[in-house]
C-alpha cells in the first residue's frame, strides 16, 4: 500500500463544499473524500482512476500557521491505497511523508483475542472483575469473548439509574458516596467529554482496538480517523449500555450496587473477595463472599476506602504523583476565534493545550479540555469537594474550560506512606468544601490574585452542573499551587487573548486528574498476592478513557494465558 501522512486542503475548500451542512464534527462527506482523492493523485501525479482501496487513516485540523488568513487554517489528512507500481512510485516521489507499506496484518493483540475462543484454561478460570470502568469494561468483554464468563461487580448503579443518581445530586441533592460522576456503569468517564485521543504509543494497535471497539457498539464513526476524537457523555452512555449486554450475552454476569470490600488469600494466592451490597441511598450492606482464582482490580483513581482495606489487607501499593489545580471557564467564543478567526463559527469546537515552566521551574499545564462543556461537581465523599469537566457530543455548550494543574509528589504530601495522596487530596478537597458549604466554589481571576472573596461576576457566567457560590477558591489550594496557578494563567494570557481577563472564572478544586497510588505489578500483571491484576487508572497504569480501556485488554489476555 501507498501511505501519505500530509495530504493538506485549505478548510475553506473543505466548508465551501458542504454549505449549510453541519461541519462542527469534523465527519468527512462523500465529496469531501473525492477532494482528498484528487489532492492525493495529483500530488503523485498519477490519474485519479488508478487508485484503489482509498481510505482516509486521520484527518486532523492545522491552524498553527494561520496569522490573519483564514485561508492558511488546513485540513491535513493520512491516507493509504493500492495503486500501480507502488515502489517505483514512492521512491519517485523521494518525500518521506509518503511511503510504501507492505499490507497490514492485524495487530498482535488482535491476533491474541481472536485466538484465545479455543482456550482451554477456562474452565478452571474463575475470573472476577471488580469495577466496571473502561479498564473493567473491555477486561470483561475480552474475557467474556475468550468463553471465560468474568462475573464483574460494580459498587455504583447500571448507567441509566447513575445518570438519574448524578442529577438529583447536581439539582441540589445528596451525593450518593456509592454512585457519582466517579462511580458506577461507565466509571468516571461516563460524565466527560469522552475524549479518547491518549498520549500513549499505540505501538501494539490496542488504542486502534479499542476505538474499533467503541465504534462497533454505536460511538460515532469518525472516531477512527479524527486527529483528536470524542464521543461526548450523552453518547457513551449508550455506548457503554451496548457493551454490557453483549458481555451478558457471551456469558459475563454483572452485579450493579456490589462493593469489594476485602480480599481472601492464602499462602499468597487469591481465592476469594468479600463484598457488599450497597442500598439505593448508598447504604453498604452485610459482607459476603464470592470465590476467583483472578481478580482484575480496576476500580479507579477514587475507590478511597477500597485503597485503604486491601493495603491494610497486605495488598502493595505505593503512593504516586499526581496533578492539582483549578479549573477555569472562558467564552468558548475568545477560544474559537483565538484557534480559529472567523471561521470557527463553522468548525468544530476548538480546544487548546497550554503549558509553562514557571520561575521556580515547575510545571504548569492545561487538562482535560472540554470545549463548548461544563464545569461538573464531580465529588464523591461527604465534606469533600472536587470538579471536573465534560461536554455532549455537540459540544455547543456557551463556555470552553479546562483544568489548570500543578503535578504534586510524595515529597509534597505532607503526610508518608503509600496512602498519603489521599489524605492530600482530601485535606484541600475539605477546604473547597468550606469555602461554598459543599457547592462549587467560583472565584474572578481578578480576585483569585488578590487571593479574596468574589462579589460578583463580569461579563462570564458559569455554565456548570452542580450549585456554585462565589467564594475564595484560591483558600481551597496549597500555597505554592495557588502561585503557580496564577503564574500559569497569566502566561497563558499571552498565548491565547483575553484568556487571563480579571473575569475569567476559576473553580476547584481538581484534584481527581489521576491516582494518588501506584498497586505494583509483575511482568505477568500480578499484584504481591499471586491472582490479583491491578488495571487501569486507579492501579496507576493508565490515564483517560482509551489507556485505561487499553490496559484492560492487556490485563485480560494476561489472566487469559495464565
Ligand atoms: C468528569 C470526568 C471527565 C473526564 N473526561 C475524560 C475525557 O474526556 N477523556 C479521557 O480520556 N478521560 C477522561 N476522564 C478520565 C477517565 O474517565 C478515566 O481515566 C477512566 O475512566 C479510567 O478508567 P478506569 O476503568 O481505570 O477507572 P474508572 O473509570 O474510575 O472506573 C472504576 C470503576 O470501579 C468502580 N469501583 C470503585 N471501587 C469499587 C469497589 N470497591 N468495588 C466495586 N467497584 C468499584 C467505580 O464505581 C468505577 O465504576 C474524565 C474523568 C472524569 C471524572
Amino acid at each position: 500500500m501507498v501511505k501519505m501522512s500530509q495530504v493538506k486542503i485549505p478548510v475553506k475548500t473543505i466548508l465551501d463544499t458542504m454549505p449549510g451542512q453541519n461541519s462542527r464534527h469534523g465527519t468527512i462527506t462523500k465529496k469531501e473524500k473525492e477532494l482528498i482523492l484528487q489532492a492525493a493523485s495529483k500530488s503523485l501525479g498519477i490519474p485519479e482512476d488508478e487508485v484503489r482501496n482509498f481510505v482516509v487513516k486521520k484527518k486532523s485540523l492545522d491552524a498553527r500557521k494561520k496569522g490573519n488568513q483564514e485561508n492558511n487554517i488546513y485540513y491535513i489528512y493520512h491516507v493509504e491505497f493500492n495503486c500501480n507500481n507502488e515502489q517505483k512510485l514512492v521512491r519517485r516521489y523521494g518525500k518521506n511523508d509518503v511511503a510504501f507499506i507492505p499490507d497490514k496484518e492485524n495487530g498482535k493483540y488482535a491476533k491474541n483475542i481472536l485466538l484465545c475462543g479455543n482456550n482451554t484454561r477456562k474452565d478452571r478460570h474463575h475470573v472476577l472483575v471488580a469495577g466496571f470502568g473502561p479498564a473493567g469494561l473491555f477486561a470483561a468483554l475480552v474475557l467474556a469473548r475468550a468463553g471465560f464468563n468474568p462475573v464483574i461487580i460494580e459498587r455504583g448503579q447500571n448507567v441509566r439509574e447513575r445518570k438519574k443518581t448524578v442529577s438529583r445530586f447536581w439539582e441540589g441533592g445528596e451525593l450518593n458516596p456509592e454512585c457519582n460522576v466517579q462511580f458506577g456503569e461507565g466509571g468516571a468517564g461516563t460524565f466527560s467529554d469522552g475524549k479518547l485521543n491518549t498520549l500513549i504509543k499505540d505501538k501494539d494497535g490496542l488504542n486502534h482496538m479499542v476505538l474499533n471497539t467503541l465504534a462497533e457498539f454505536g460511538a460515532p464513526s469518525e472516531i477512527l480517523y479524527l486527529q483528536k476524537p470524542h464521543i461526548g457523555t450523552d453518547r457513551l452512555a449508550d455506548v457503554v449500555e451496548s457493551m454490557r449486554n453483549e458481555i451478558i450475552k457471551l456469558g459475563g454476569i454483572i452485579y450493579f450496587n456490589t462493593k469489594l470490600t476485602n480480599i481472601i488469600y492464602e499462602d499468597g494466592c487469591i481465592k476469594g473477595v468479600k463484598i457488599s451490597k450497597i442500598s439505593d441511598n448508598g447504604i453498604c450492606g452485610e459482607e459476603q463472599e464470592i470465590k476467583c482464582t483472578h481478580l482484575v482490580l480496576a476500580i479507579g483513581h477514587s475507590a478511597r476506602d477500597t485503597f485503604y482495606s486491601l493495603h491494610g489487607r497486605g495488598l502493595y501499593i505505593e503512593p504516586k504523583a499526581f496533578a492539582i489545580g483549578v479549573r477555569v471557564e472562558h467564552p468558548q467564543d475568545i477560544i474559537g476565534y483565538s484557534q480559529y478567526g472567523e471561521l470557527y463559527k463553522k468548525l468544530p469546537a476548538a480546544d487548546y493545550k497550554l503549558t509553562c515552566k514557571t520561575k521556580d521551574g515547575r510545571g504548569i499545564y492545561s487538562f482535560c479540555m472540554c470545549p463548548g462543556g461544563y464545569v461538573v461537581n464531580a465529588s464523591s465523599e461527604p465534606g469533600r469537594l472536587a470538579v471536573n469537566g465534560m461536554s455532549n457530543y455537540a459540544r455547543n455548550g456557551r463556555n470552553a474550560n479546562s483544568a489548570i494543574v500543578v503535578t504534586v509528589s510524595p515529597e509534597d504530601f505532607g503526610g508518608r506512606g503509600a496512602l498519603a495522596g489521599i489524605e492530600f487530596q482530601r485535606k484541600w478537597e475539605e477546604e473547597a468544601y468550606r469555602q461554598s458549604g459543599g457547592k462549587i466554589p467560583v472565584q474572578l481571576f481578578g480576585d483569585f490574585c488578590n487571593n479574596i472573596k468574589s462579589t460578583g461576576f463580569g461579563e462570564i457566567m458559569p455554565d456548570m452542573k452542580g450549585g456554585y457560590m462565589l467564594a475564595n477558591t484560591r483558600a481551597a489550594l496549597p500555597g505554592l499551587v495557588g502561585n503557580l496557578v496564577e503564574e500559569g494563567i497569566k502566561n497563558f494570557g499571552k498565548k491565547i487573548k483575553g484568556y487571563s481577563r480579571e473575569d475569567v472564572l476559576v473553580s476547584g478544586i481538581e484534584s481527581r486528574t489521576s491516582s494518588p497510588v501506584r498497586i505494583n505489578r509483575d511482568k505477568d500483571f500480578q499484584a504481591n498476592i499471586h491472582g490479583i491484576y491491578p488495571c487501569g487508572e486507579g492501579a496507576g497504569y493508565a490515564g483517560g478513557i482509551t489507556s485505561a480501556a487499553a490496559d484492560g485488554i492487556r490485563v485480560a489476555l494476561a489472566v487469559i494465558n495464565s
